[in-house]
């Protein structure tokens, strides 16, 4: 698999105290689907907001072997880096379709058009509403349209904030199972952060877990697979700090 984003020693610090993210390395492959798993204030949404230009961040992103350190954000858009935050964000006030508008707002009208078919496609759930505004949707139906507005852009990465927080067992799984889909469709690579270990093993080729701002051990999705291995893991990185 060649490499899509090589991370080297990214450090994100907000003030005088302990940076938020110190140090961290880490690389995605072309197609790959790689998690951030760690306990709330670990750094993970700091790492999202650095590689997408959203924070001010020191070390080295190289993106398609091209340094994009100092790129701001709207040119990081541009070249395929999407960012789906925590939370969705997206505006309540708006139309469904609109919202999705707005994801492609990079895009020539007849791109975005394409997009959007392939996007209500995918969820079902929202095409049946996208004249409704977008606060009047469920929960899970809104990280349908927060992942859709994502996509829309037509990502080659898409780094995709905490999608199951909030969401019923059975609707993350949904949205779980609709990403596997595009993934293996479009050659699309995944940044996905999580607080759930079985949740992220669903889609995820590769895990590092975050502590403190750094990454304290990383496994394959493959070695996870054995329950022993699992469970060692959960009590080595996701246990109290
Ligand atoms: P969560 O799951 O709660 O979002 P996280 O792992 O994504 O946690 P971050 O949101 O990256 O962690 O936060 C890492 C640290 O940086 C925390 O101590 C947090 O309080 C701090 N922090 C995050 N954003 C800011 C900010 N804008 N200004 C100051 N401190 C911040």
């Amino acid at each position: 698999m060649s490499e899509l984003l090589n991370i080297e020693n990214l450090s994100v610090a907000y003030g005088a105290g302990a940076p938020a993210v110190n140090q961290v390395s880490f690389t995605v492959g072309k197609g790959a689907v790689v998690a951030l798993l760690g306990a709330n204030g670990a750094g993970k949404s700091s790492i999202m907001k650095a590689v997408s230009g959203l924070t001010p961040a020191t070390g080295s992103a190289v993106f398609e072997g091209e340094n994009i350190s100092s790129l701001p954000a709207r040119v990081r858009v541009a070249r395929g880096i999407i960012y789906v935050p925590e939370g969705r964000e997206i505006v309540g006030d708006l139309s469904v379709r609109e919202n999705l508008i707005l994801g492609g707002y990079q895009k020539t009208a007849s791109e975005r058009k394409k997009r959007m078919e392939m996007v209500l496609d995918l969820f079902p759930e929202i095409a049946e509403k996208v004249d409704r505004q977008a606060w009047r949707l469920s929960g899970g139906e809104q990280q349908m349209l927060a992942i859709g507005r994502g996509l829309v852009a037509d990502p080659k990465l898409l780094l995709l904030d905490e999608p199951s927080l909030g969401l019923a067992p059975l609707l993350v799984r949904r949205v779980f199972d609709r990403l596997a889909m595009i993934r293996h469709e479009s050659d699309l690579a995944i940044v996905l952060v999580e607080q759930n270990l079985a949740v992220t093993m669903r889609l995820c080729d590769e895990l590092h877990f975050l502590r403190g701002g750094r990454i304290v051990g990383h496994r394959s999705a493959e070695e996870l697979k054995d329950e022993t291995a699992r469970q060692e893991a959960i009590d080595a990185y996701l246990g109290a700090a």
